[in-house]
């Protein structure tokens, strides 16, 4: 293989993110991302139920509807959103299943931007810096003014492009 055909660290991670996400079982959201040291990967995780309790995909998803607030130019209206509640996010599980040691100083990989209460946690983790692909627009400006504050480097990844296999469609 020549050398410009290798593939960067940045989307070598992403896409390793974007495969995690293909366990997902929640068909309203496939999520993955990965805890990456230097350039070792230490941790994987996908958004999902608890071990041992059922699925989204034997048990259909647990859907709440929200009130959400929708700036459009200068309107602002409330737009009822449905979210399936039933799977702990991936950025949570990947926070359950590392050791803190591990994430002082490193690097998440996320396929979504995370929400907001991924991202607080986050900016308590230890990690320093965090690269996603999907933009999640509900919670981006609160999100993006805590990473400034806490200075961790937040970065899209605006011209990437997932594995064929791996990218779904959402439903927001
Ligand atoms: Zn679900
Ligand atoms: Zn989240």
């Amino acid at each position: 293989m020549q050398d410009n055909m290798r593939k960067d660290w940045d989307t070598y991670f992403m896409d390793i993110a974007y495969m995690v996400s293909t366990r997902s079982r929640c068909p309203r959201r496939h999520v993955g991302t990965v805890l990456v040291q230097g350039k070792k990967l230490l941790g994987t995780a996908y958004n999902g139920a608890p071990m041992g309790v059922s699925d989204c995909s034997e048990d259909g998803c647990m859907i709440v509807e929200e009130y959400e607030l929708q700036t459009d130019g200068e309107q602002e209206q409330m737009i009822k959103k449905q979210r399936c509640i039933r799977t702990i996010h991936a950025e949570q599980n990947l926070l359950l299943f590392t050791d803190r040691i591990d994430r002082e100083g490193s690097t998440v990989y996320v396929t979504d931007q995370p929400c907001w209460t991924c991202a607080n946690m986050l900016a308590n983790s230890g990690v320093v810096e965090i690269v996603y692909h999907r933009a999640y627009s509900k919670d981006s400006d609160k999100v993006i003014a805590l990473m400034e504050l806490k200075g961790i480097i937040f970065r899209n990844l605006a011209s990437y492009e997932p594995p064929a296999q791996a990218g779904m469609d959402i439903i927001s």
